[in-house]
């Protein structure tokens, strides 16, 4: 089974479909397959491998609804390994257009492991929308980790206890196998007294693994965003590149 990652934070701009991105272009360069979820009627993690959310045949809200398969709706990227469920902004009325009854929370999950999409992939990265609504409820009944990227600002820690409390929720009720698999801490400048002091704050943190890469702020993962490009692909030889293959390298040696 593809081993799930999903990533998540209640908050918007904090830079989690960034890492979903460059986490998984990251392992698809050291030559694991791995399939893309965007679960964000957002799309950002759409466009941001390339895609167009407007010319695709069929999307994760077909998957959801039951008019496709995941593997009919899943696309190859320009990038060997790097394969993505793509959404479109139609993910928001996914819900509404649902039956009511049972196994709407598990709808995702259902519907990977029923064609072998699961079993096909050596990693599925979900990125999330900045709620925990139906989108993100779905992708923690269907995944094995969370990864909690963390805006180097005391906001952003605030909201890391509502981030908690859904993964514990979503273990009791969903997916009792659901583990944190850990805090990346994103836009650090670590020149400022503020990011130094944060993170030792946050090591004290209790039974939560903070990994080692920091994730700096730079203008070259905006430019990616806009280009449709990871990082490793757009700028192979850059602090951003080396930093999200040093969290790939991280997260392989933990799962
Ligand atoms: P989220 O998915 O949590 O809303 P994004 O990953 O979309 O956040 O990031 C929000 C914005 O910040 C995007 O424009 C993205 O390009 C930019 N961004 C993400 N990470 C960084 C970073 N480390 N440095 C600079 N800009 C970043
Ligand atoms: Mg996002």
């Amino acid at each position: 089974m593809g081993i799930g990652i999903a990533c998540m934070s209640g908050k918007g701009g904090v830079g989690k479909t960034t890492t979903t991105i460059n986490l998984a272009a990251a392992l698809a360069e050291r030559g694991r397959l791995v399939l893309t979820v965007d679960c964000d009627p957002q799309s950002n993690l759409t466009s941001g491998l390339g895609l167009n959310p407007y010319e695709l045949r069929s999307s994760l809200g077909d998957v959801l609804i039951g008019r496709a398969t995941a593997g009919q709706a899943i696309v190859a990227t320009e990038w060997a390994n790097l394969h993505l469920l793509p959404a479109t902004p139609d993910l928001t009325a996914t819900e509404a257009e649902l039956p009511s009854g049972l196994h709407r929370e598990t709808l995702l999950r259902d519907a990977l492991d029923r064609d072998g999409t699961s079993a096909a992939y050596d990693f599925i990265l979900y990125d999330t929308p900045p709620n925990f609504g139906f989108h993100t409820v779905n992708a923690l009944a269907a995944t094995n980790y969370v990864l909690i990227p963390l805006q180097m600002s005391g906001f952003a820690v605030r909201g890391l206890k509502e981030v908690l409390r859904a993964v514990n929720l979503a273990r009791s009720r969903l997916n009792p196998e659901l583990q944190v698999l850990g805090m990346v801490p994103t836009f650090v400048n670590l020149r400022t007294n503020f990011s130094q002091q944060l993170l030792s704050g946050l090591a004290d943190l209790a039974g939560l693994r903070i990994f080692q890469t920091l994730i700096p702020p730079t203008v070259k993962l905006q430019e990616t965003s806009l280009a449709g490009v990871p990082i490793v692909a757009y700028a192979p030889a850059s602090k951003a590149a080396a930093a999200y293959r040093q969290l790939a390298e991280e997260v392989l040696q933990v799962v």
